[in-house]
């Protein structure tokens, strides 16, 4: 994917975010007005990798390493060395989710472990969030593993789910559900079918998680799994509201870190340990 580029000019003005995922690792490099962003598998070494993709993405661009302050999110945003800013993954994918697609009121993110709901005021500041981390059902793991039983990969789920009537999968657990989706295929079920009730599942088990909440509309879909347009059309059912999936949706965490270190660009203290540390 090609975001809007960040020209050569001005390298000692950009920040940075990094989305240190379960899945993968996310760098947005920013400087007030434009970013690029690019990513790549996590890995069993999240710092190395993020510092390898941060230190590509600078190379393309002819920026500097580091070009400016670092703020870190996601599981492992602590992990990395020299970071000035470690905010939560709920405060920069609400930052993120504004800066996508401003006035927004809702945002679902749905990642590779994780599942949350944001819910927003009209300023774009959290006003409660609720949150899966505890089990795989209704995130990307669960896709990727039901897929692989099914030998689809994640990125063409949606096109055989497209027009299949769902066939009700019952079990949430991401182990039983692969058990139930081979012995679905067994009986001859269609894939498409049985894909498609995967994704009605992950649709339903979302909208309740986030119906306390009230979600209000325009609602933004964000994280890796939004880019299956056909759970996005089934959360639009199962929550009677238009959900739109902003340009970029996968780097919100991202671009919320990077808009964050951009704030705090000019406080000394980090200023100062940004100086001290590139000197050493
Ligand atoms: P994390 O931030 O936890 O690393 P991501 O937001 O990167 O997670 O989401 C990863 C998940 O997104 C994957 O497990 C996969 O299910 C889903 N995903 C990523 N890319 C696509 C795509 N092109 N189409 C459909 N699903 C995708």
């Amino acid at each position: 994917m090609t975001p809007t580029a960040i020209t050569r000019a001005g390298p000692e003005r950009a920040v940075v975010g990094i989305d240190l995922g379960s899945t993968t690792v996310k760098v947005v490099i920013y400087d007030g007005s434009r970013y690029i962003a690019r990513m790549t598998p996590a890995s069993w070494d999240p710092s190395g990798t993020a510092s390898a993709l941060l230190a590509a993405a600078s190379a393309d661009f002819g920026l500097t390493v580091p070009p400016g302050i670092i703020a870190t999110t996601g599981y492992g945003r602590r992990t990395m060395k020299d970071v000035a800013l470690t905010p939560t993954e709920i405060t920069c994918h609400a930052k993120g989710a504004v800066f996508l697609m401003p006035g927004c009121r809702f945002v679902i993110d749905i990642g590779g472990q994780d599942a949350k709901g944001i819910r927003l005021s009209p300023e774009g500041n959290v006003e409660d969030f609720v949150m899966n981390d505890k089990c795989a059902a209704g995130t990307g793991r669960f896709l990727s593993a039901t897929g692989q039983a099914l030998g689809v990969p994640v990125d063409q789920l949606a096109t055989y789910a497209r027009g299949a009537e769902p066939h009700r999968i019952n079990a949430m657990c991401t182990v039983f559900a692969e058990s139930e989706v081979i012995s679905l295929v067994n009986q001859g079920i269609e894939r498409g079918a049985i894909i498609a009730g995967l994704h009605a599942s992950i649709a339903r088990r979302t909208a309740s998680m986030v119906a306390s909440l009230h979600p209000l509309p325009p609602i933004a879909f964000t994280g890796g799994v939004s880019q299956n347009s056909d759970i996005a059309q089934k959360l639009e059912e199962e929550l009677h509201q238009p959900v739109i999936v902003p340009k970029d949706a996968i780097y919100a965490g991202a671009i919320g870190a990077a808009l964050l270190a951009w704030e705090h660009r000019n406080i000394p203290e980090f200023e100062v340990s940004r100086v001290i540390k590139s000197e050493k």
